[in-house]
């Protein structure tokens, strides 16, 4: 997933959700920033979206309607244990805003302990949060075998591509692309 930001020149840059925050240079030579990832998702109108696959997952885990694979996506024989996994979608970063490094040494020149304390005051006060954090502990069905594979696995790739055979996982890893698997317990 990727969102456009436009310069001022009009030149408009595709961004993914972990350049929030960050500036990049546009080939005009302007340094752009890019908004934070409320503003972007807000901009092309998808807010819900994000929030309703992960809302919709939740709800079916509630219901026990998830795990909902026979198969096991590992070796693709008969499921019959499963398997807990935290699914990272995003994390909270924020930025001080306020005070730049070079102010407070201004602050601490010109202001003493005084300055010091007038610019932390200052740029404590002023946290932007850039992104926010989603977690969510899923099931998913997998053979003993399978289950072993897993334990001992730490690729993203083969973890993502077992939860993608499901399809409303699949939806929820394509609106998180960034989202990290991790294994919590295997129960049967
Ligand atoms: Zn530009």
């Amino acid at each position: 997933m990727s969102y456009p930001v436009s310069c001022e020149c009009g030149e408009t840059s595709q961004v993914v959700a972990s350049e929030a925050g960050a500036t990049f240079t546009c080939p005009c030579g302007r340094t752009v920033r890019v908004p934070a990832l409320s503003k972007l998702r807000a901009a092309v109108g998808n807010a819900d979206d994000f929030g309703s696959v992960l809302e919709r997952v939740r709800q079916r885990i509630k219901l026990g309607k998830l795990p909902c694979n026979e198969i096991c996506p590992i070796t693709g024989g008969p499921a019959t244990a499963t398997a807990w996994f935290e699914i990272l979608c995003e994390r909270e970063w924020s930025r001080r805003t306020g005070v730049n490094d070079g102010q407070a040494i201004l602050f601490a020149v010109f202001g003493g302990w005084l300055g010091i304390l007038f610019a932390i005051m200052r740029g404590d006060g002023t946290r932007e949060t850039l992104g926010s954090d989603v977690s969510l502990t899923a099931p998913l069905r997998l053979s003993p075998s399978g289950a072993d594979k897993v334990g001992s696995t730490r690729s993203q790739r083969l973890l993502k591509r077992a939860f993608s055979m499901t399809p409303i996982y699949k939806q929820l890893l394509q609106a998180y692309p960034q989202a990290k698997v991790v294994r919590v317990t295997v129960d049967g």
